[in-house]
This record gives structure tokens, C-alpha cells and sequence, in this order.
């Protein structure tokens, strides 16, 4: 428990409201405070939970449950949006928040969101007026956010090296109608997803996205197989890499080489539904393979079993093979 921690902002993140507390204890350097005391590192948002976090939950605890805590403090629901009931099974919510701790997702793209805390300037100058200090908001640090949608303005990121408080000062950017249109598309994939019980949404979008591609269990001896894969893989990669998405992430390393459609099962990876890739990916495959009322369509059927990938009866048709033809032609 933390003795008197500062009352929280509005739409403060916890890890502001930790500054907030070092700046008024004996340390002189916040990181040393919060690894010595706290066994945390706050050095970036991706992590989905620290301690400390917990310590702050409980100095809030007649005010707050954890659950509300954790929903209203910090970007965890963000970060495990698709995350594979498994993770969380054993049941006590302190070894469930000490697993998330450690937890990491696969490994396929870099999201440049998660690298650096992200602050809006023009809040940054109202919060100051307003509350004589600026904060970490936890909605600028939504992995799928890089707009504040209060001012239109691009985030900016703060140093990476050295954790503060937002800077006061900073040039804000106009958002263009194009990062605006993008901002609205992902933040309605999410409230979409919220709206189905949190161990079915990653095996129902992936159910969907299996159904379009109309491959269920891949062959690799299987000519037709492999060439159908190739061919949605391809139109994968030309949309991620030249589309709106491209300034959300990078490509990070997959087992078979640096860039993951490269391989064939660059994709099918992607829709293993025992990996847990970062949300972004499936944000991603959703939005490009999906239409949002095929997603409420399938909550018309509730899923079979836990185990089986054919678990939604078929709601969508596959995508034809002469899309895809036309599509690589192009
Ligand atoms: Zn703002």
C-alpha cells in the first residue's frame, strides 16, 4: 500500500499518479524509486502490469475494486482485448495480475505506440492551467490511439530514456482527415469486440477470418492449399504495408525470417488461436478480412466447444478465387 498517494486526475494513468508521488518523497530519481520499492519498471506503456500498480489499487481500495482500478487507471483491458482465456485460468486475481506481469505477446510486429508514454500538448497546456501539473492520460496510451480526439491533434511521445511528466511547450500537429478516419475505424473494432464475452473474441473473429480465407487445417503438400494461402497472404501484405496501418507498426522477427508473410504459415501463425500475438495483429487481419456486422452475425450462434476451429457455423462467405487472382495481378 502507498501512504497518501496524489488524488487522481481525470482519466489519469497510474503510472502518472506514481510520478506524481515520487516528486513528493525523498528520491531523487523516479526509476530508482520504483524498482527499489515497488519492483516495477515504468520505462514504457506495453507492459501490462507492474506492482506497483497493485500497491496504488490498494491505497484506492474504498473507493475503488481492483477490477474497477485496473479498468480505469490503466491500459490493461487494452492490451488483453484478444488474450486467450488460458492465460488467465487459476483463478486468484493477484496471480492472474502477476502472470499478466510477465507476460509477453508473440513476437511479429513492433507496435509504435507501446514504445514511448504519449501525451497531447494542447491537454498538456489546459492540465496545467487547470491543475498547476500535466499527467499521463490513459486514453492517449490505447496502442490502437495516436490522435487525442478532444483536440484532433497527433500524440507525441515523451523520452524514452527518462520518465516525466508530459513537457510543456510542444508544437501540436494537426491530425489529417486520413489518421482521423483510421483513429475511428480501430476504436470501433474495439468497442465491437468489448460487446462479446472476452474468452470468445479472439476464436470468433478468427473463426470468421478462417471461413473467408475457406482454409481450416493447412496441408503444406497440398498444392491447392498453398497456393490459396499465398495469394490472401499477398493481399495481406500489400494492405498492411501500404495502407493507413503503417504508421502503427513495424515488423518485428518471426522464427522463419525477419518479415512473417514471407512464409506461408506467416498467416496461419497469425490465426493459431493458441498464440497470442500483440491486439494490434488481429485489429489488423479483422479489419482488413472482416465487415462488423458479420462479426454480430455470429454471436447469433454460440460457439460448440473450447478445442475445435470450425466452432461458428459458417456466417460468411469465402473470399472468391478470382479476388485473390485479380488482386496479385494488380
Ligand atoms: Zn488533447
Amino acid at each position: 500500500m502507498i501512504y497518501q498517494p496524489p488524488v487522481p486526475l481525470p482519466g489519469e494513468h497510474a503510472a502518472s499518479i506514481m510520478y506524481r508521488y515520487f516528486q513528493m518523497t525523498r528520491f531523487t530519481k523516479f526509476e530508482t524509486m520504483i524498482k527499489s520499492e515497488y519492483n516495477s519498471k515504468l520505462d514504457s506503456p506495453r507492459r501490462l502490469w507492474q506492482p506497483a500498480f497493485l500497491m496504488l489499487a490498494e491505497s484506492f481500495s474504498s473507493k475503488y475494486s481492483l477490477a474497477r482500478f485496473i479498468e480505469k487507471y490503466t491500459n490493461i483491458t487494452d492490451y488483453s482485448l484478444l488474450l486467450d482465456e488460458s492465460v488467465f485460468k487459476d483463478s486468484s486475481v493477484e496471480s492472474m495480475l502477476n502472470k499478466l506481469s510477465g507476460f509477453k505477446f508473440h513476437n511479429a510486429l513492433n507496435v509504435s505506440q507501446d514504445v514511448s508514454w504519449r501525451y497531447c500538448p494542447m491537454c498538456a497546456r489546459e492540465d496545467d492551467e487547470k491543475f498547476g501539473t500535466t499527467y499521463f492520460h490513459v486514453v492517449h496510451q490505447c496502442f490502437y490511439k495516436r490522435v487525442c480526439r478532444k483536440h484532433n491533434v497527433l500524440l507525441e511521445k515523451s523520452d524514452p530514456y527518462h520518465f516525466s511528466l508530459p513537457p510543456l511547450g510542444t508544437e501540436s500537429v494537426a491530425a489529417s482527415a486520413s489518421d482521423m478516419k483510421t483513429e475511428a475505424v480501430l476504436s470501433s473494432w474495439v468497442d465491437a469486440l468489448k460487446e462479446i464475452p472476452q474468452e470468445e473474441r479472439k476464436i470468433r473473429a478468427l473463426n470468421l477470418i478462417h471461413q473467408k480465407i475457406c482454409i481450416f487445417s493447412y496441408d503444406r503438400k497440398n498444392p491447392y492449399h498453398v497456393q490459396r494461402v499465398q495469394y490472401v497472404q499477398n493481399r495481406l501484405a500489400k494492405r498492411f504495408n501500404r495502407s493507413h496501418f503503417m504508421a502503427y507498426f513495424e515488423w518485428g522477427a518471426l522464427a522463419s525470417g525477419l518479415y512473417p508473410l514471407n512464409s506461408v504459415i506467416g498467416l496461419m501463425g497469425f490465426l493459431d488461436p493458441a498464440k497470442n500475438f500483440h491486439p494490434m495483429i488481429y485489429l489488423m487481419l479483422i479489419d482488413l478480412f472482416l465487415k462488423q456486422d458479420e462479426l454480430d452475425l455470429s454471436m447469433q450462434y454460440s460457439l460448440a466447444s473450447t478445442k475445435a476451429i470450425e466452432r461458428v457455423p459458417p456466417v460468411v462467405s469465402p473470399i472468391e478465387i478470382e479476388d485473390l487472382i485479380n488482386d496479385n495481378a494488380a
